[in-house]
């Protein structure tokens, strides 16, 4: 067992996630269940095996969850571990209720000596907690499935408009954040290229997904030919990028796809 792996067992609340969710990131903590966006694609409720409607009713903080985190975090200081955690795949940390759990996890983390990541969109709601990001330890990062008010509308119906999220991420760019945008899931792929033409210059890394529970999409999608146009089109824009293992396959013979970069502006870890 690696000394990580031991560390981890001893904690209730930073985990490793498996699966999909460890493709994002090594580590993760989530303060929230339920979430009140509404995406039709989402499949945290089908996790979490809560009823739809129940996890779009709103999120409400875990039961203690504070309090073990401080008590994860300070097992991490205490084992010299400065890792970057993730927050969250149970909610949104910028959801539509009460985000003042989000702002004290990052300051948990922050005191513990740990850096973190927030996906999110909620838009400029994130901007709350803008100063605790730190350019050297933390990473900003937005969903986006379309640049559309309407497209939006209709698959995340209460996650704030695009634009905002990309407000938000130009926010964070500015103040010397590491910036990351999610392109998963992919609802429809002239969009998914036209984000990245709309967001590479103040974006520093794309993560890619296909769509993996709506049958209709993956049915009808070329996921070979989004998967070479999109590579493409990174490259020549320069921009570092993550193709999920789903669209994996679609890859040219050993392609440059590393899972973990670095995901702040901090010095560079020794390899
Ligand atoms: S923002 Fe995330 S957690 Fe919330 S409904 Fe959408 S996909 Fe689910």
């Amino acid at each position: 067992m690696t000394a990580l792996a031991a560390l981890l067992k001893r904690c209730t609340v930073i985990y490793a996630p498996a699966g999909n969710a460890g493709e994002y990131s090594e580590l993760a903590t989530n303060p929230y269940t339920g979430c009140g966006h509404e995406c039709l694609y989402c499949y945290v409720p089908l996790a979490m095996h809560m009823k739809r409607d129940a996890f779009n009713a709103g999120a409400f903080k875990r039961r203690d969850f504070l309090a073990r985190l401080q008590d994860d975090a300070e097992r991490f200081r205490a084992a010299g571990v400065t890792a970057q955690i993730f927050l969250t795949f149970s909610s949104d940390p910028y959801h539509l209720d009460d985000t003042q759990a989000t702002r004290w996890a990052l300051e948990i983390l922050r005191d513990h000596g740990l850096g973190f990541c927030t996906l999110t969109k909620g838009g400029l709601r994130a901007l709350a907690d803008i100063d605790l990001f730190r350019p050297e330890h933390d990473a900003f990062a937005c969903t986006l499935t379309s640049l559309s008010d309407t497209f939006s509308r209709k698959w995340e119906r209460r996650a704030a408009l695009p634009a905002e999220r990309i407000a938000a991420l130009r926010a964070f760019h500015s103040r010397g954040i590491f910036t990351w945008v999610s392109l998963e899931p992919t609802l429809d792929v002239e969009s998914s290229l036209a984000i990245i033409e709309a967001t590479h210059p103040f974006v520093d890394l794309y993560k890619v997904g296909r769509a993996n529970y709506l049958q209709e999409i993956t049915r009808t999608t070329d996921w070979a030919a989004y998967t070479q146009r999109v590579i493409a089109k990174l490259q020549r824009l320069g921009k570092a990028h993550y193709i999920k293992r789903d669209l994996q396959t679609y890859l040219p013979t050993g392609y440059h796809n590393p899972l973990r970069v670095q995901q702040h502006h901090g010095p560079r870890a020794a390899a």
